[in-house]
């Protein structure tokens, strides 16, 4: 007999894409993560915290000197005070504090109240911990639809998840929003939970704003963020949530029973990352933001209806006019026939609004969304 639990939720709909991509050799613009390589100073500094010894596990909420440097780029870039000693954990990848900040929080039947469309994670992250999900759509221009989040909150509300800047659809919450939301928090009592990894990915002179700052929110916030995009080594798996330190020490609690710790010598290398100067942040926008021009250029040549997103990796399109089949069975298609993997919409969506959108990442080196575009001429609708 296997645990109900597990019933309420399907495997990850982005890693199965990656998987049929692999089987029809299709170009993989479904799960986001790059394909160039990661930085050589990184990459040296991990070989080398290897080569040192920084092999066997490190304190379970975060090697020190980490810890160190997390609050120091916090309190500059995310405008948040965190003592490195008592309120930051680093954790397997941004994934595992989201899921422990939720074990760490919910009871059985709290509410989660989350944005749609939404990161495909925070509906199991919702069913592991027991929380009930409350969906809020944004609006078409993905303003936020004041009178759904104001009726969202009761007083069963427990968390509100907030991810800026959002994943799937680009959008970069204002200042305005974060007061709104954090107004709301405050007078509900509701902890907000932010996932803010693609902080450093902004177009058009967005600027990303960390509600754990908002002076309201400092005691009632769990910021999370991690070094997967910013840097590009998703797979080293190494994130991390700051919070008060009665939150921290509940999150530290499960982080450690869950995986005990992040890899140490990965985390020592994050150090040399953090040290990074302005012009590498500069630079990863301005690259990301020519990947994002181009693939939005080849998806409405060849039909698909979409906005340039204003933050993040990704483009949410509606399927092309006179699509007959829905997101699931167009993202087969485009698999096979025509050799482009996308995530189906319905994987970002609670409601049927998913259904005719595809969710495609520009993350990718210029030649492989090159040749992407160029299988996308061949789409035959
Ligand atoms: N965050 C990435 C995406 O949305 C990767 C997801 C994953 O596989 N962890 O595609």
């Amino acid at each position: 007999m296997l645990a109900s639990r597990t019933s309420h939720f399907v495997e990850s709909v982005i890693r199965d894409m990656t998987r049929l991509s692999l089987k029809h050799n299709a170009i993989n613009l479904a799960q986001g993560f790059p394909d160039f390589p990661a930085p050589l100073e990184l990459k040296r500094a991990a070989a080398s915290a290897i080569m040192d010894d920084y092999n066997q596990y490190s304190i379970t909420w975060g090697a020190k000197d980490l810890r160190d440097e997390i609050s120091r780029k916090a309190r500059e870039y995310n405008h948040i005070d965190a003592d490195p000693d008592t309120q930051i954990t680093l954790t397997c990848g941004s994934t595992e504090a989201m899921m422990a900040t939720m074990l760490a929080l919910i009871n059985e039947g709290d509410e989660a109240i989350i944005f749609e469309p939404f990161y495909e994670n925070y509906g199991p992250d919702a069913a592991v911990s027991g929380a009930v999900p409350r969906f809020v759509p944004l609006n078409d221009d993905n303003s936020i639809n004041e009178d759904a989040l104001y009726s969202a909150f009761n007083n069963k509300t427990r968390v509100l998840i907030l991810n800026t800047p959002n994943n799937p659809c680009g959008k970069v919450f204002t200042r305005g929003e974060m007061k709104m939301i954090a107004d709301l928090c405050a007078d509900n009592d509701v902890i907000a939970v932010t996932d803010e990894i693609y902080e450093y990915i902004l177009y058009d002179n967005k600027k990303h704003i960390s509600i754990g700052s908002l002076e309201d929110m400092k005691d009632r916030t769990i910021t999370i963020s991690g070094f997967s995009k910013t840097y590009s080594v998703t797979g080293w798996r190494i994130g991390y949530a700051l919070a008060e330190k009665e939150l921290s020490s509940a999150i530290r609690k499960v982080h450690d029973f869950l995986t005990v710790g992040a890899p140490a010598p990965l985390q020592h290398a994050c150090v040399t990352a953090l040290r990074f100067p302005d012009s590498y942040y500069k630079e990863l926008a301005a690259m990301y933001d020519g990947k994002r021009k181009f693939l939005f250029d080849a998806l409405i040549k060849s039909g698909f209806k979409c906005k340039e997103p204003e933050g993040a990796y990704y483009i949410l399109a509606d399927l092309p006019d006179g699509v007959k089949m829905d997101d699931m069975e167009f993202a087969k298609y485009m698999v096979r026939e025509v050799g482009v993997a996308a995530v189906p919409g319905s994987s970002f969506y609670k409601s049927e609004a998913g259904k005719h959108k595809l969710r495609f990442t520009f993350s990718k080196k210029d030649e492989t969304l090159k040749e992407a575009a160029r299988r996308l001429t061949h789409l035959n609708v």
